[in-house]
C-alpha cells in the first residue's frame, strides 16, 4: 500500500490491494482513501446535475440499454428550450456543474451546430459545463470548448483491448483514447471510466487504473453494470466491488476528482464510495421532466430520489458539505489538477 499511496507502483501492486485478504485489511485501503479524499477537499463534495439530452445512439454497444437494436430502449432527443429548463431548474436547486450527456445520435453530427449552441446557452448559466458527447474529431471538441465546456468524459470502459472489443463493438479503441487526449491538448479537463462486472479480472482492473494514472484526466471513475432488458450482455462476477475500487482509483489520483453515482441504486449505492474516498455526486436528475439516467434509465427520478434537495439532505446527515460553484470553478482552474 505505501508504494501505491507514493505513486510508485505497477499492474502487480494493484492487483494485490485488488485482492485483499481480511476485512480489516479491505478497511485499510477504504480509510486510507477517505483520509487523502478529506486532506485535499475536506468533508466537501461537489454536485452534479445530469441532463440526458438524447437516448437516440448509431452504435451498439453491448452493454448499453440504448444500443442501437435494442427495441425497450426509451428514446427522445430533448430540444433545446427543453434542455435549458432542466438545466435552469437545477442551477437554481444548487447543483455545480452540469452534465450534458448523449449517445452518438446521428443527427447531431449532421448538426453539430445545434449541439454547439445548446452547450453556448446551458454555459450561461454560470456553473462549469460538462459534455459527453462520443468520439468527436480535434475541431469539434475545440468547437465545445469555444461554446463554454469545461469539461470532456468519454470512458473507455476498460484499457484492456480485447475486453474492450467485446464491449464496445465495431468501435475504435484508439480513437476513444485519442478523442480525450485531443480534449486535454485544447486545455478541457477530461474524465474516464471503467465499468465493473462486464467479464474483467483484477488484471484488467489493475491496467485501467494504471492507465487512468498516466492520462490527462482531471476526473476518475468506476460504474457497476446493471442489467438491461433487451441487451446482449449479463452481469458478470465483479473482479472488485465499487467502493473498493473507488479507493484505488482515489489512492492513486489523490487530488482529482472521484464520482459517486447516484446512477446504479440511488442513495444507497453511493453510500459505498462516499466512504472509499469519492468527492462528487453525480447522475442528480430533477423529477417532471422526463429525463432519463444511463446505467438505470428510471431509478429514483420521479420519486426525486435523485433530485439535488435529497442528495444535500443526504449529505447534512452525514456530517458532510455541500461545495460551492465557486469552489469547483476555483478547482476547474488549479494547476495542481493533474497530480
Ligand atoms: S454506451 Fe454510448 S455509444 Fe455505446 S450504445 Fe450506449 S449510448 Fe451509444
Amino acid at each position: 500500500m505505501k508504494k501505491v499511496c507514493r505513486g510508485n507502483f505497477d499492474k502487480a501492486d494493484l492487483e494485490i490491494l485488488l485482492n485483499p485478504e481480511t476485512k480489516e485489511e479491505r478497511k485499510l485501503i477504504l480509510q486510507t482513501a477517505r483520509e487523502i479524499k478529506e486532506k485535499y477537499f475536506s468533508k466537501k463534495f461537489f454536485l452534479y446535475g445530469f441532463v440526458n439530452i438524447s437516448t437516440i445512439c448509431k452504435n451498439n454497444c453491448s452493454f448499453c440499454f440504448y444500443r442501437k437494436k435494442n427495441t425497450k430502449s426509451i428514446r427522445y432527443r430533448k430540444s433545446k428550450e427543453e434542455i435549458l429548463k432542466a438545466s435552469k431548474h437545477l442551477v437554481r436547486e444548487g447543483v455545480n456543474l452540469i452534465d450534458l450527456t448523449l449517445g452518438e445520435d446521428p443527427y447531431y453530427d449532421e448538426n453539430f451546430e445545434e449541439l454547439v449552441d445548446i452547450v453556448s446557452s446551458v454555459s450561461e448559466l454560470d456553473v462549469p459545463v460538462m459534455i459527453s458527447p462520443g468520439v468527436r474529431d480535434k475541431s469539434e471538441i475545440e468547437r465545445l470548448r469555444d461554446a463554454g465546456a469545461t469539461w470532456f468524459a468519454l470512458y473507455q470502459e476498460t484499457h484492456t483491448s480485447e475486453l474492450y472489443d467485446r464491449l464496445r463493438l465495431n468501435q475504435s479503441f484508439k480513437e476513444r483514447e485519442e478523442a480525450r487526449e485531443n480534449a486535454a491538448d485544447v486545455d478541457m479537463l477530461v474524465e474516464d471510466g471503467i465499468l465493473l462486472g462486464v467479464g474483467e479480472n483484477k488484471r484488467d482492473i489493475a491496467n485501467s487504473i494504471l492507465a487512468m494514472k498516466n492520462e490527462p484526466l482531471a476526473q476518475v471513475r468506476c460504474m457497476p453494470f446493471v442489467t438491461h432488458e433487451g441487451i446482449p450482455l449479463q452481469k458478470q462476477e465483479l473482479a472488485g466491488d465499487y467502493a473498493l475500487i473507488t479507493a484505488l482509483l482515489r489512492i492513486t489520483n489523490p487530488r482529482k476528482l472521484v464520482p459517486a453515482s447516484l446512477d446504479i441504486e440511488g442513495l444507497k449505492g453511493i453510500k459505498g464510495p462516499i466512504e472509499a474516498g469519492a468527492n462528487v455526486i453525480t447522475s442528480i436528475i430533477p423529477s417532471n421532466f422526463n429525463l432519463a439516467g444511463v446505467a438505470q434509465s428510471e431509478y429514483g427520478i420521479e420519486n426525486e430520489e435523485r433530485s439535488p434537495k435529497n442528495v444535500r439532505s443526504f449529505l447534512r446527515k452525514r456530517n458532510l458539505e455541500h461545495a460551492t460553484t465557486e469552489e469547483l470553478f476555483n478547482f476547474c482552474g488549479s494547476t495542481e489538477i493533474l497530480f
